[in-house]
């Protein structure tokens, strides 16, 4: 008799299957009430929950008085380059540093909001602090194995009427970039798409006129194991641009736009 009902019990067992037993065991009180909260919350307020972003705010604004630490070679992908430059700034005098400080910080927050885990390369824009280098840049997201990440920076060009925004990709080059070559096309044409969206227009004095800029110098791009672009949001010494991005509604719209293309690509 006890033989036979342990064997039934063994039947009920694996009929069951183990997981449902496991997931009874585990339910809470009201699981009703619970999924439906939890359903709600993941599908309305967090849709980019469980994705890792690295945001690469371009330069820093101490970079200028560390000369020997910024133009110490560094590995940048099959070749080497200077630890970082100093970058450009508006006629004026705002720093490219400082902008692109200032608008992936509102990339970053926004991201955030909307449920993904952001990590900066840099933690602050200061006088008294220099790079990282283009070599740590580049490897940002590779030991997280984050989703994708985007470096952010603003151009200089003296060329008459030069404006415009730009989107920076690696080309497929083994052993490199080969890898990460189609799905960061795919992320500069989604970031492209979101800037679009956000009354930005493409450079017009980028080979191609695409928007698009294919570039196999760059090593924050070069030693990424994961999907990345580089943008360049404008060009800061026309008057114009910098108008923008010296505005707190300017730069706010540029975040906008990058938000809607991260999470164009992912979906
Ligand atoms: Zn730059």
């Amino acid at each position: 008799m006890l033989r036979r009902a342990v064997v039934l019990l063994l039947a009920l067992v694996v009929g069951l299957g183990f997981d449902t037993l496991a997931a009874l065991a585990a339910q809470p009180a009201d699981p009703l009430v619970e999924q439906g909260e939890g359903r709600a919350r993941v599908e309305t307020k967090e849709p980019l929950s469980g994705r890792t972003i690295v945001i690469d705010p371009g330069h820093q604004l101490g970079n200028h008085n560390y000369p020997a630490q910024i133009n110490r070679p560094v590995p940048a992908g099959g070749f080497t380059k200077p630890c970082n430059t100093t970058g450009t700034a508006t006629n004026g005098g705002y720093p490219e540093a400082t902008f692109a400080w200032q608008v992936s910080r509102l990339v970053a927050k926004r991201l955030r909001d909307l449920g993904a885990t952001v990590r900066l390369t840099r933690h602050s824009n200061r006088q008294d602090r220099w790079g990282p280098c283009v070599d740590a840049r580049g490897r940002a997201g590779n030991a997280i194995d984050a989703d994708l990440k985007l470096s952010i920076h603003a151009d200089g060009s003296y060329a008459a009427g030069a404006r415009g925004f730009h989107v920076i990709v690696p080309p497929d080059r083994a052993p490199w970039t080969d890898d990460i070559a189609a799905p960061s096309m795919r992320l500069a044409r989604a970031v492209r798409s979101g800037l679009q969206g956000a009354d930005f227009v493409v450079a017009n004095y980028i080979a191609g006129g695409d928007g698009l800029d294919v570039r196999s110098d760059l090593g924050t791009l070069n030693l990424s194991d994961v999907p990345t672009a580089m943008v360049e949001l404008g060009n800061m010494r026309s008057a114009a641009e910098a108008r923008v991005m010296t505005s707190p509604k300017g730069r706010a719209r540029y975040a906008r736009g990058l938000v809607a293309g991260v999470r164009d690509f992912l979906g």
